[in-house]
């Protein structure tokens, strides 16, 4: 049984300021918050993280429908207001910085999987995306607002024009769909672009073992610093044309006509990561 959970105080305005740095842009639209949060669709009994409750406009309506919810919030004047609105026994703030998120030493009985949600600051998104990927293990789904373009490059397919390093990072780990787009005018300060709503579920068999992973991402790196390049002259001085062919791909091709698995193929030709 979950219990509502006392909204911040009117008008919303918070404590303290806005502060960019942090990549602060507050939700307020109830229609677009109820919508994101259907789309989640919490069960009484999951074990929810969620990245930034900044002001508590998500924390709110998840706290709604759950028993308890994690939150890791870097802002320490937005963490003591929250910790002042929600009782410790449904509320678990952790103060600190996401992007150093050890998810297996985050409560002492992890759970199966969290799941993980967020309108993520939009400065870190990349970085948070690619460090959480790295615990994928521990992960059931994320469901992240990020800015819109990114969406569409995590969800991009090979041979389209947004594909590159994050669609092949995040497809090595996990499977993408893009839900819901958000306009600027939910948010307080409006950002100027367009967001959106993703869902990433992790692979149970993760099509890139994590011993490889780190091999894989430094290929993939390579490939895409310049994807007007061809595979031979992007990947000159890690491999020859011939493991290039030996990987099944022609050294004539550019990255964004190569998926997953042919970047994998590509990785185990490096000595160190064949496995
Ligand atoms: N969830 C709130 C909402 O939807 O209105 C706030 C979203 S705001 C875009 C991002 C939030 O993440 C802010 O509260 C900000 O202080 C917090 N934040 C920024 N960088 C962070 C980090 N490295 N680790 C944890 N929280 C961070």
């Amino acid at each position: 049984m979950t219990r509502r959970t006392r909204r911040p105080a009117a008008g919303d305005e918070g404590p303290g300021p806005v502060r960019r740095r942090f990549g602060q842009n507050f939700l307020h639209d109830p229609g677009i918050l109820d919508r994101i949060v259907r789309a989640i669709d919490p069960q009484p009994d999951d074990r929810m993280l969620e990245i930034g409750p900044g002001r508590g406009a998500l924390t709110v309506p998840l706290l709604d429908r759950l028993q308890k919810l994690d939150a890791v919030e870097i802002d320490r004047d937005l963490a003591a207001a929250l910790r002042s609105h929600f009782p410790p026994e449904r509320l678990t703030l952790h103060t600190g910085d996401a992007l150093e998120l050890d998810l297996a030493a985050l409560s002492e009985t992890p759970p199966a999987g969290w799941r993980v949600v967020g309108n993520l600051p939009y400065n870190i998104s990349t970085p948070l995306l690619f460090h959480l990927l790295g615990q994928s293990e521990h992960i059931r789904d994320m469901h992240f607002l990020l800015q819109r373009e990114v969406v569409e490059r995590i969800t991009a397919e090979p041979g389209s024009k947004r594909y590159g390093r994050l669609s092949v990072m995040v497809a090595a780990r996990a499977r993408a769909t893009e839900l819901l787009g958000v306009p600027p005018g939910a948010f307080h300060p409006p950002p100027k672009v367009h967001s959106a709503v993703v869902r990433i579920v992790p692979d149970a068999e993760p099509r890139v073992p994590a011993a490889r992973l780190p091999a894989f991402a430094a290929l993939v790196n390579r490939a895409f610093s310049n994807r007007r390049k061809t595979l031979r002259r992007g990947l000159a001085g890690l491999l020859e044309a011939a493991d290039i062919e030996a990987a099944g791909l022609d050294p004539g091709q550019r990255p964004e006509t190569v998926d997953v698995a042919g970047f994998d193929a590509l990785a185990r030709q490096i000595p160190e990561s064949a496995g």
